[in-house]
């Protein structure tokens, strides 16, 4: 790895109490490019603009994708990754269905850690607090060919994110747009599966929902997931969630869900959700609570559903009756080392001074 440190970082100016979340990057960046047939040597840089054309053909065609993580400050300073493998496998699976060429444990689990290890300090410190992290892969060369690019850049960024805590929202369930089709690209984090949402999305927050619920694309009478989050339903004191498939995303935060749930001895489906079944639930009232999990804030609770003109209210329960809120505590106590991790999924990341080449 190539290690080039910033001669003008900025970390003395950021203030862990008062930033702007997605747009305060930290000093440094993770780099790596592919050409003739592979990928050169990792490079941690300081962080900055690229040159690129506009004739690029990621921007023109589509051909990237990415991940999204976090690190941990816990108590005593030290610093952790939560079950980074899983992201590195899910970014292969997301490039190959993309036709984008794999790439390296070194790049992605090596790139990671010395970034995160170099850039601590800009890992705000408490409850909530984080630094979300952005690997990339976009397509390059400049060509204005519709085909498989041959050339890429690895990349990855990161920001400091604050508390994950978020108002309930109201969210509308989809009887017209999908987010992912049959034999599609819905299981890949493909940057393209973003820009197809914002549009249906701005009209559900103009008829007064902040989300969707995604419905799947054939009879939009399935469950599928919400906003970019995966989706879950308790009727009585059931979970139930819909399977992952070309359609659904494989979160990890679902599968952390999964696994706290089946700790607590929660009984938990893994079962197509119907809206009807949801529907009628909330008739006869054995509905409890819907919401969506994913790694930027965790869990967002839903307040109301929008069906068909209706909208169906939630109750709102406290952190001792939710089962939501409580799942999210179990996961946020492990990730921030709180509580003893019998699953292994924290990850430490090491204090130690790189070395300049
Ligand atoms: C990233 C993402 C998720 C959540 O995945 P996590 O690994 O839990 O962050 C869910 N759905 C979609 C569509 C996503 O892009």
């Amino acid at each position: 790895m190539i290690i080039q440190k910033s001669e003008n970082p900025r970390i003395s100016s950021f203030d862990p109490n008062n930033f702007s979340f997605g747009n305060t990057f930290i000093d440094h960046m993770v780099i790596c490019e592919f050409e003739d047939g592979k990928w050169g040597e990792v490079k941690l840089v300081p962080y900055g603009p690229l040159p690129f054309s506009p004739a690029m053909m990621g921007v023109n065609y589509g051909q990237a994708c990415f991940e999204g993580m976090k690190a941990y400050k816990d108590k005593d300073g030290e610093v952790f990754l939560f079950r980074p493998e899983k992201n590195f496998e899910r970014i292969n699976k997301s490039a190959a269905r993309l036709a984008i060429p794999e790439i390296t444990r070194e790049m992605f689990i090596d790139g990671l850690k010395a970034l995160v290890n170099l850039d601590r300090a800009w890992i705000p410190q408490g409850e909530g607090m984080s630094l979300y992290i952005r690997p990339l892969i976009f397509a390059t060369e400049e060509a204005l060919k519709a085909k498989i690019s041959s050339k890429y850049m690895f990349a990855i960024v990161a920001t400091p994110a604050k508390s994950y805590y978020t108002e309930p929202v109201s969210v509308k369930i989809s009887d017209f747009y999908s987010r992912a089709a049959s034999g599609g690209v819905g299981s890949a984090k493909a940057a393209g599966n973003y820009a197809a949402s914002f549009y249906p999305t701005q009209l559900a927050n103009e008829e007064g929902y902040e989300q969707i619920i995604w419905t799947d694309d054939a009879t939009h009478e399935y469950f599928e997931e919400s906003g970019t989050m995966n989706v879950f339903v308790r009727i009585n004191d059931t979970i139930y969630t819909p399977p992952t498939s070309e359609k659904i995303l494989d979160g990890i935060t679902r599968d952390s869900f999964i696994q706290l749930a089946k700790k607590r001895g929660i009984e938990l489906k893994v079962e197509p959700v119907s809206v009807k079944q949801v529907v009628e639930a909330h008739k006869d009232g054995s509905l409890k609570e819907v919401w969506g999990v994913g790694t930027a804030v965790v869990t967002s609770v839903f307040k109301a559903l929008g069906y068909k003109g209706e909208k169906l209210q939630l109750p709102l329960l406290s952190l001792e009756e939710s089962f939501a809120l409580s799942l999210q505590k179990d996961l946020v106590d492990i990730q921030t080392n709180n509580a003893e991790d019998t699953f292994g999924w924290r990850v430490l990341v090491k204090n130690e001074i790189l070395e300049t080449v």
